[in-house]
C-alpha cells in the first residue's frame, strides 16, 4: 500500500476548516483564504500551482503533477473550496470553525463538505509522487463556488483544462459510496400574464390565477407520467416535479384582478430524462386562454450517467477492494456537484466519492469521521496508481 502522511492530512483538513470560506460574497466572505492555504501547500511540495479567478475573488487553484515515468492518462481530482454558511449557531454545539477533534471526529463547517476530501486529493498525489515516478499525470484541482453556480467548474471547462483529462474523481461525501450515477436538476420560472383588473368588474380584465391551478394540475399529472415512463432509478430514485414557489397579486390588494402570476418548478431527474423535453412539457401546460405565458430556465443541470467499467470507476473500484479489504457499494449523488459539469460540458468521465457521511453535508455540527480522512487519502493515492498505470 502506498504510504500517506496520516498526520499531515488531518491536520491540513483543520487548517482549512478554521478558515470560514462560506459561499457569501455578499457579507464579504468567498473562498480565497482557503484557496490561498492550497496554493501553499502546492508550493511546499514544490508543485506549481497556476490560480485562475472564475469570479472577482474567487480563485480556482490547479496544479499539473507530472509523474515523470512515461507517457500515460491525466487523472484528475476535484474538490471545492467554498462552504454553505454556517446557519444559526444557536444550532451548532461545537465552533464551526473550530476544527475541533473530539470522539474520534473532526468538527465543523467543510469538515466533511468537503475540506477532507480536499485535503485528501492533495496528499493522495503527494504520497504517489513521493513513492515514485509513474506514468501520465495527476491534475489537482481546488475550485471555486459548488455550493452556489458552480461558477469555478464552469470556468475550468471555458479555460479548456478539461481537454487532456481522462477521468475525473470529485471528492464529495458519499459516506464509502462510489457514485458514478447523479440526480439532474432543472429549475423552471413560469409566468403567467393576464390583464388588471378591479375586483368588482372582472370582465374587464383576465385573471392568470385560474391559469396557476390549471398548470399545478398539470405539474403533477407529468410528473405521473415522466415517473411511469422513466421507473425509479437504482441509485437515483423516482424522477420529481415539485412547485416551488407561488407569487400573484398582493394581501394589500384583495380587490385587485393581478396581471401577472408566476409559479417556480423544481424538476430532479436520472438518466433518461430528457431536460429540453420536460421544458417543453411545461410550456405547454402553462398553456391558458387569453393568459400569456413565458418559461425561463434558471438552472439546467442533467443527470449524470458514468459506466461503473469506465476506467476511472473501476480504478477507484478496485483501489477501494484493495485499501479497505471490503466490496465497493456503489451509489448516487441526490444533487448535482462539480462532476455534473465537469461531464456535462467538459465531457470526461467523473465519479464522485469521499469522506464524511451523505446526509451531514450543510447540517449543523457537521463532522467527517478522522480514520475515514486518512483512509480515503489512501484509496485516492491507490485509484490513481492504478488508473495512471491500467490497472484494474
Ligand atoms: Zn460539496
Amino acid at each position: 500500500m502506498i504510504e500517506v502522511d496520516a498526520e499531515g492530512v488531518v491536520a491540513f483538513t483543520q487548517a482549512l476548516v478554521r478558515i470560514p470560506s462560506t459561499n457569501d460574497p455578499a457579507r464579504g466572505r468567498d473562498e480565497r483564504p482557503a484557496a490561498e492555504l492550497v496554493e501553499a501547500k502546492m508550493r511546499e511540495w514544490g508543485w506549481r500551482p497556476v490560480v485562475s479567478e472564475a469570479a472577482p475573488g474567487r480563485p480556482n487553484v490547479v496544479a499539473v503533477v507530472e509523474g515523470g515515468g512515461g507517457d500515460g492518462p491525466t487523472l484528475m481530482f476535484e474538490g471545492h473550496t467554498d462552504v454553505v454558511t454556517e446557519g444559526d449557531l444557536s444550532t451548532w454545539t461545537v465552533d464551526p470553525f473550530g476544527g475541533e477533534i473530539r470522539d474520534g471526529r473532526l468538527w465543523g463547517r467543510g469538515s466533511a463538505d468537503m475540506k477532507s476530501g480536499l485535503a485528501a486529493t492533495l496528499y493522495a498525489t503527494r504520497a504517489l509522487q513521493l513513492a515514485g515516478p509513474f506514468p501520465g499525470r495527476i491534475k489537482v484541482c481546488a475550485l471555486a463556488d459548488e455550493e452556489g453556480l458552480m461558477l469555478g467548474a464552469h470556468h475550468f471547462v471555458a479555460e479548456g483544462l478539461t481537454a487532456d483529462v481522462d477521468g475525473a474523481i470529485v471528492a464529495e461525501p458519499e459516506a464509502g459510496e462510489i457514485c458514478a450515477v447523479a440526480k439532474g436538476a432543472l429549475r423552471l420560472r413560469v409566468d403567467l400574464t393576464g390583464k388588471m383588473a378591479h375586483g368588482a368588474m372582472p370582465q374587464h380584465g383576465r385573471n392568470p390565477i385560474p391559469a396557476v391551478g390549471a398548470l399545478l394540475a398539470g405539474l403533477g399529472a407529468l410528473q405521473d407520467e415522466l415517473q411511469a415512463r422513466h421507473p425509479a432509478h437504482e441509485h437515483l430514485g423516482e424522477v420529481y416535479v415539485t412547485p416551488t414557489v407561488l407569487r400573484a397579486g398582493s394581501e394589500e390588494q384583495v380587490n385587485v384582478i393581478p396581471a401577472v402570476a408566476s409559479v417556480f418548478v423544481d424538476v430532479r431527474t436520472i438518466p433518461g430524462v430528457e431536460h429540453k423535453v420536460v421544458a417543453d412539457r411545461v410550456a405547454a401546460l402553462a398553456g391558458y386562454d387569453g393568459i400569456a405565458a413565458e418559461v425561463s430556465i434558471l438552472v439546467d443541470r442533467p443527470p449524470v450517467d458514468v459506466p461503473v467499467s469506465d476506467p476511472v470507476v473501476a480504478a477507484l473500484a478496485a483501489a477501494h477492494r484493495s485499501v479497505t479489504g471490503e466490496e465497493p457499494v456503489y451509489g448516487g449523488v441526490p444533487g448535482s456537484t462539480d462532476g455534473t459539469v465537469l461531464t456535462h460540458w467538459g465531457g470526461i468521465p467523473s465519479v464522485v466519492y469521499g469522506p464524511g457521511g451523505k446526509w451531514i453535508a450543510h447540517q449543523a455540527d457537521e463532522f467527517v469521521e478522522v480514520a475515514e480522512i486518512v483512509r480515503c487519502t489512501r484509496v485516492f493515492a491507490e485509484a490513481a496508481r492504478r488508473f495512471l498505470n491500467g490497472d484494474y
